[in-house]
């Protein structure tokens, strides 16, 4: 791969990895599935191991989980939570298992483990005593949930030994228990969550801790912060004597004298998954003795001493009944498969997107088929292929119409594309379409107005286009189906709410062909405000970085049409902010401090700033602020009463600066 290419790519995998693991760790609702999500990820690996010079302490791969909501206190660890390494075949945890013996010897035992599918925890425990738990968060602080702890009953409030320690694990939602909440919200119209990761993610992050009581929460632990500091010297030791404590250790782990025993209980377990009462993604392989893992140290984001084996997406057979057609916003015609509805990996199944004639040929498939559906990631379900087999002789070639199944007009394949487009820019499921667009949740972000909620607005003719939004009344409202006093009131407020949105979000949702959420914030950002913009010439956009011509022409000409401007003018009037309102970027000036690309950890007590403000400002100076300090550690910043920390920062010869000298290179 050319220098420029790579740089130009691994941008482009650091944007889309950023923003999915933003959604998937902060949100708890990712929107790509895990093996799309995996597949990047070792994209951005394998550039960055040819081009060295590319690597930055901020890349996702560098990286653990999301960032930590506000709503919670902070909780710092102690010793960092990390992530761990994938491996997704045979030769990959043989690849592990031939570095293990690299660095360690050729005598290695391991411990094998299930990887449950939830989300990480720390306990902390002081004589015997449940104090403080905390999510993973970004690793180093996490978010302080003890309250909703305290319900899962698994976990022990007093320990049988009067232990000072920090415990870790994993909160998951039994497969009972997340069916049955997945099905109550299917027929509550609400969007089930994708997998148990998220639905218990999302039960420990509610800020009411009756909500998280009521999702039937169980725990695994699996670690303790320091296992040495209890006298164990192997994990294995570690697990039996966290069982002891009365903490739940998972029963099925088993220790295996070398890879090929660690294949066979991997095979073991593909094969007995779905008979557990509780959701697996793959298998967690450690290696047993702690003085090996010590030796082997971690990474900036994982153990070297550990690998998680993932399993592939569950596959199941059902039949294709039908397939329906619908119009994109942008006059895409797209056909989806109507499935004999199958539950996969928690969630009803019934359709599944088939994007275009093209592959409905290259699979070939017919209506009446057997096909076979998998959720790739436990997400967005796919036909993988058909069983031509159990084909009868009834099935039947699917056509492509040649008239937009909404408006009647002509169906056109634009030159270079697949997919056939309807163009009458009256079309009502265009218009539909773009209306849902401008609610959604990277645009305006209107609550409480779904897909449902707008067609039906749409169809009684109480919303022609969008500034329509902001004129409806409650009694309108109240006549829709399934819309009673509260969900009115509360969807008036949050359209209401909606007007103070920053600029961005209202150019995103407008649709502009080719402007995206993330060139809908540059251009916010450059211009300020909605007039700026529209007075902006095509040569004033180009010359911003990110924006092309394709676009910047399609900006001009958005802009230039007389119904477009109506439109501003009608949202302005309805009192929407046409303003820019969030953060700066990081000027690339500032990373030339001396602090970019250093890894910083911070300890003692700060007087003039709080340890997230330090970290904050550390970080947008380009260092990467980490909990512990090792080799790898560039800088201290050690402020008042600093103890351990400081005192191995002296041992290993690392440069130690005060507050003040870090305030020096803040204000520089
Ligand atoms: P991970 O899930 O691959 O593995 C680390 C986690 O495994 C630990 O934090 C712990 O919570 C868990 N675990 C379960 N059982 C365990 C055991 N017995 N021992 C040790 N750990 C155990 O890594 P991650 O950093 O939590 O998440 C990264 C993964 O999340 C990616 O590989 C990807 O599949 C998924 N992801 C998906 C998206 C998306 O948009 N779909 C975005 C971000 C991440």
């Amino acid at each position: 791969m050319e220098r420029m290419t790579a740089e130009k790519r691994v941008e482009e995998l650091r944007n889309l990895l950023n923003q999915y693991n933003y959604e998937y760790h902060v949100l708890d609702r990712p929107s790509v599935p895990d093996a799309e999500y995996d597949q990047l990820m070792r994209e951005l690996t394998q550039i960055e191991e040819q081009f060295h010079d590319l690597i930055t302490t901020d890349s996702p791969t560098q990286r653990v989980g999301g960032e930590v909501l506000s709503a919670f206190e902070k909780v710092e660890h102690r010793i960092p939570m990390l992530s761990l390494g994938n491996a997704f075949n045979e030769a990959d945890l043989r690849d592990f298992d031939r570095r293990v013996k690299q660095a360690v010897g050729e005598e290695v035992e391991y411990v094998c483990e299930l990887k449950i599918d939830g989300l990480a925890i720390s306990l902390r425990y002081e004589n015997g005593l449940f104090i403080q738990g905390a999510t993973r968060g970004d690793g180093t602080i996490g978010e302080d949930i003890t309250t909703n702890l305290k319900t899962i009953r698994s976990i022990p409030l007093r320990l049988k030994q009067e232990f000072s320690i920090e415990v870790r694990g994993e909160a998951y939602m039994p497969k009972k228990s997340f069916e049955k909440l997945n099905l109550t919200k299917e027929e509550n119209g609400e969007e089930p969550f994708a997998n148990p990761r998220n639905a218990a993610a999302g039960s420990l992050r509610q800020l009411d801790s009756r909500i998280a009581a009521s999702r039937n929460l169980d725990t695994f632990l699996y670690a303790i912060g320091d296992f040495s500091e209890t006298g164990v010297s192997t994990h294995s030791d570690g697990l039996d004597l966290l069982e002891n404590l009365g903490f739940k250790v998972n029963k099925e782990r088993e220790k295996c004298a070398n890879i090929d025993e660690v294949l066979q209980y991997v095979q073991k377990w593909v094969e007995k998954r779905p008979n557990l009462p509780y959701e697996i993604d793959g298998i967690v392989i450690k290696v047993n003795s702690l003085d090996q893992q010590k030796e082997l140290g971690f990474t900036a984001k994982s153990p070297r001493w550990a690998i998680a084996y993932k399993f592939p997406a569950e596959e199941v057979v059902t039949k294709l009944l039908d397939i329906e057609l619908s119009v994109g916003r942008t006059g895409v015609i797209t056909p989806t498969a109507i499935l004999e509805p199958v539950r996969v990996a928690g969630t009803k199944v019934q359709r599944a997107s088939l994007h275009n004639e093209d592959l409905i040929r290259e699979k070939d498939i017919k209506l009446g088929d057997y096909v076979v559906i998998k959720k790739a990631g436990d997400i967005i379900p796919e036909v993988v292929n058909v069983l031509v087999e159990r084909r009868t002789g009834e099935e039947q070639e699917f056509l492509m119409p040649s008239h937009c199944p909404e408006c009647n007009s002509d169906l056109v394949r634009l030159e270079g594309e697949v997919a056939l487009r309807c163009i009458n820019p009256k079309c009502p499921a265009q218009i539909r379409e773009g209306l849902i667009h401008f609610v959604s949740r990277n645009a305006m972000n209107i609550d409480g107005l779904g897909e449902k909620v707008i067609s039906q607005l749409f169809s009684h003719q109480l919303i022609h286009d969008v500034a329509d939004i902001y004129h409806l009344q409650k009694d309108q409202l109240l006549e829709l189906e399934r819309m009673g006093e509260k969900s009115v009131n509360n969807l008036l407020a949050a359209i209401q709410q909606s007007k103070s949105n920053s600029l961005e979000k209202l150019l995103f949702g407008l649709g502009i062909r080719h402007v995206g959420a993330k060139a809908a914030k540059t251009l916010a950002q450059q211009f300020g405000n909605m007039d700026v913009l529209i007075s902006a010439t095509r040569d004033e956009l180009t010359s911003i970085q990110d924006i092309g011509e394709k676009m910047a022409d399609s900006i001009v000409a958005y802009f230039e049409n007389e119904e477009a401007r109506q439109l501003i003018d009608e949202l302005k009037q309805a009192g929407l902010n046409m303003s820019y309102n969030g953060p700066m970027p990081v000027q690339a000036e500032s990373m030339t401090s001396v602090l970019a690309g250093k890894t910083v950890v911070l300890t003692g007590k700060l007087e003039q700033l709080n340890r997230n403000e330090a970290k904050e400002k550390l970080e947008a100076l380009g260092a990467n602020v980490t909990g512990s300090v090792s080799k790898k550690t560039d800088l201290v910043i050690a402020g008042a009463d600093a103890g351990s920390k400081l005192a191995k920062a002296n041992e290993l010869g690392i440069e130690v600066w005060d507050e003040e000298k870090m305030l020096e290179e803040f204000n520089r």
